[in-house]
């Protein structure tokens, strides 16, 4: 190993319980757990992405770093290039200090956010990384663009590390969550890691003088073809259990990936008339704080992590 792990990470990492999976394993022999990600700091792309939400974005993009594997394995997901459990993952492990210097070479051209993508499954690694950057006297802002299959624990960890917590909420329906993400307690696990959220920041997103998000919480909601009943109980139980002036990202971009070829409900794009429905609840409950993704917007937001920056085209 050429990073400089802290004991208490080599711990977790030796029996790992990280999230919610709880698999016990030792990430640092060749059984790495469900996610099957070592102990390496393992990275498909740092890049910058310019295609989030205006605050999380800014004008000139925020620094994104994509970790490989996941602890949820959903099959619609549009980054499944690098998330497949399936897939190696030695290509992608780098040194510490290589992952530094990609990162400051996009902070040093003026950009002041990092974002740290599906992190659930390595969150010591993101912690070395965070205390690698503030060694080196750069202090971005920490985005933590999670799945929100966390364990209340370790987003408690984050606490005064994290900047703003960028949480997906996908289900509350434990039937899709167990047949589409292999994850049944998905809806009361991202409930309870979503309020520990809040406890933390509250409903107030703090933006800068340019508009850009310096703390707080924005919820994002993918809105799948056929389960608006889904999407309509994740808006009540957010607006219910948690609050209705928290920020909201609603998403159309769902698009179909060749993985969902056995789940012919979810071959296709949504409608306007669902997506409606669902942006209609929002504002029934009141909830009056965040973006409404135009419907169309599936072309823009397909990834290929074959190329450098996944998201433009080279
Ligand atoms: S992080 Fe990976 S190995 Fe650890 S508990 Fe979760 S799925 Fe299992």
């Amino acid at each position: 190993m050429d990073f400089p792990f802290t004991s208490e990470m080599i711990i977790e990492l030796h029996d790992c319980a990280i999230c919610p999976r709880n698999c016990h394993a030792n990430r640092f022999s060749k059984k790495p757990g469900y996610c099957n990600t070592s102990a390496s700091l393992s990275i498909s792309s740092i890049c910058v992405h310019r295609g989030e939400e205006p605050p999380i974005s800014g004008a000139d993009g925020i620094c994104n770093i994509f970790f490989t594997g996941c602890n949820l394995q959903c099959i619609f997901c549009q980054n499944y290039q690098i998330s497949n459990k399936r897939f190696s993952r030695a290509a992608n492990e780098r040194p510490l200090s290589v992952i530094l210097d990609q990162i400051t070479s996009i902070l040093d051209k003026g950009i002041n956010r990092v974002g740290f993508v599906s992190p659930s499954h390595c969150i010591p690694q993101m912690k070395l990384i965070i205390k690698g950057l503030h060694s080196i006297g750069y202090r971005p802002k920490m985005v933590f663009n999670t799945n929100a299959y966390d364990r209340v624990e370790t987003i408690r960890s984050l606490e005064g590390i994290i900047d703003v917590y960028l949480p997906d909420f996908k289900y509350m329906e434990e039937k899709l969550a167990k047949d589409y993400s292999d994850a049944k307690d998905y809806p009361e696990v991202a409930s309870s890691a979503i309020k520990e959220m809040y406890r933390q920041k509250g409903a107030a997103l703090h933006l800068d003088e340019f508009g850009r998000a310096e703390s707080g919480i924005i919820i994002r909601h993918l809105v799948l073809p056929g389960h608006i009943e889904n999407s309509l109980k994740v808006l009540q139980h957010i607006a219910t259990e948690i609050s209705a002036k928290i920020h909201i990202s609603l998403m159309s971009q769902y698009y179909p990936t060749p993985q969902v070829s056995c789940h012919p409900e979810l071959n296709r794009t949504l409608t306007a008339a669902e997506y409606r429905e669902v942006a209609g609840e929002m504002e029934n409950l009141g909830m009056e704080n965040g973006w409404i993704q135009e419907l169309g917007s599936t072309s823009h937001y397909k990834p290929d992590f074959e190329r450098i920056n996944p998201f433009e085209e080279s």
